[in-house]
């Protein structure tokens, strides 16, 4: 694979610049290219620029709004809805947020469902911006079916992803984000992209069967939930919340209303706030803090979103996928 070194900057100005050469307006382009330069910053490649190019797909073909205008409805004291106006979730996102936080802050607990989006980013961008205020985030979204559940050979879960973060007084947060599938498809097709295998039994190719070749599986296969059964009914829980209680598509009819243009589908994403300091009271991070230095003293163990963050401190400029790269280029001129 060849690459490319380009400077965050560079990977935030080359997104925004693709974003509105394609209609998408500054509030729309800010809030997507903050999200992919974050990915890249954090390595988190397949949701970083590899995603441009499935955005930009969606802007021409007027599937996703370029100049979405979301907003917030109380729906409860503790429940807020964010209609996302048909544009892409990380707009809706940074609406509904703070209106989150604040409840949260208030009342202890808070929820935030989104609908009218379309979701394809990372969620550890939502759970950990709520534990930078000291607040526990847990977010998590449904997808177009590309998972057959425990038992069956075809697919109807999407590789719906969650993620849980957890505020530290003095450190970085303890943030999990993890697709409910083996991997996430991205990384399948990023694996089939630069010729890697994946480990085998990820999914099943057309015939059904196990395999290790991630083009079998992105191409007309399906994956597998982690763990088995218990994976499985993880990803139903989350069609349930992301879906079925935000009253937004489950993973089957967000495939039969998609109009397969590479982008995102169309979707809904569950977000919920805690308050350690409401809930569990003053000692509440020292008590946690106990917990993390037993579980670090075990040899082998790291919590989940340190790689993120040890990424982070590095300001020099990323290795991109050349080819990817001129893509985008050619997609802004
Ligand atoms: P990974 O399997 O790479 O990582 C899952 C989590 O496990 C991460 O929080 C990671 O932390 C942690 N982790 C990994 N290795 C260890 C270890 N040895 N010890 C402790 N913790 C560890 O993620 P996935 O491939 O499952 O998902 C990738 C991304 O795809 C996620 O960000 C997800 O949100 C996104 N996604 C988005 C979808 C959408 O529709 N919007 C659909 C599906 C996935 P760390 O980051 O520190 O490595």
């Amino acid at each position: 694979m060849t690459t490319t070194n380009l400077t965050l900057k560079e990977i935030y100005n080359l997104a925004i610049k693709t974003l509105k050469f394609n209609g998408c307006d500054e509030l729309n382009s800010e809030a997507v290219a903050e999200t992919v330069t974050n990915a890249e910053r954090d390595g988190s490649v397949s949701h970083g620029l590899f995603r441009i190019p499935g955005y930009i797909a969606s802007l021409k073909s007027k599937k996703v709004k370029g100049n979405a205008r979301p907003t917030n409805k109380f729906l409860t004291q503790n429940a807020i809805r964010v209609n996302g106006d048909y544009g892409f979730a990380p707009t809706a996102i940074k609406i509904g947020l703070p209106a989150l936080i604040e409840t949260t802050e208030k009342y202890g607990v808070g929820i935030l469902t989104i609908t009218n989006t379309h979701h394809f980013a990372a969620l550890w961008h939502e759970t950990e911006s709520l534990a930078e205020k000291n607040l526990i985030g847990i977010a998590c979204t449904a997808y177009k079916p590309s998972v057959a559940p425990a038992g069956a050979k075809k697919p109807l879960f999407g590789t719906n992803p969650i993620s849980f973060a957890w505020p530290r007084k003095n450190n970085t947060p303890v943030v999990y984000d993890m697709a409910t599938s083996t991997m996430a498809m991205g990384e399948v097709q990023v694996a089939a992209r630069d010729g890697h295998k994946v480990p085998y039994g990820t999914g099943l190719n057309k015939d059904g069967e196990k395999t290790d070749n991630p083009g079998d599986i992105a191409n007309g296969g399906v994956l597998l939930t982690f763990g088995d059964y218990k994976g499985s009914a993880i990803a139903m829980m989350i069609e349930l919340l992301a879906a079925g209680l935000v009253g937004d598509l489950f993973s089957f009819e967000a495939a039969k209303e998609d109009n397969n243009d590479g982008g995102p589908a169309r979707g809904g994403e569950f977000i919920m706030a805690l308050s350690p300091h409401l809930i569990a009271g003053e000692n509440w991070n020292e008590h946690s803090e106990k917990f993390f230095q037993e579980m670090k003293s075990l040899e082998g163990v790291r919590l989940p979103g340190e790689r993120r963050h040890k990424n982070r401190l590095n300001t020099g400029s990323r290795s991109i996928n050349k080819e990817l790269v001129d893509k985008i280029i050619s997609l802004s001129e």
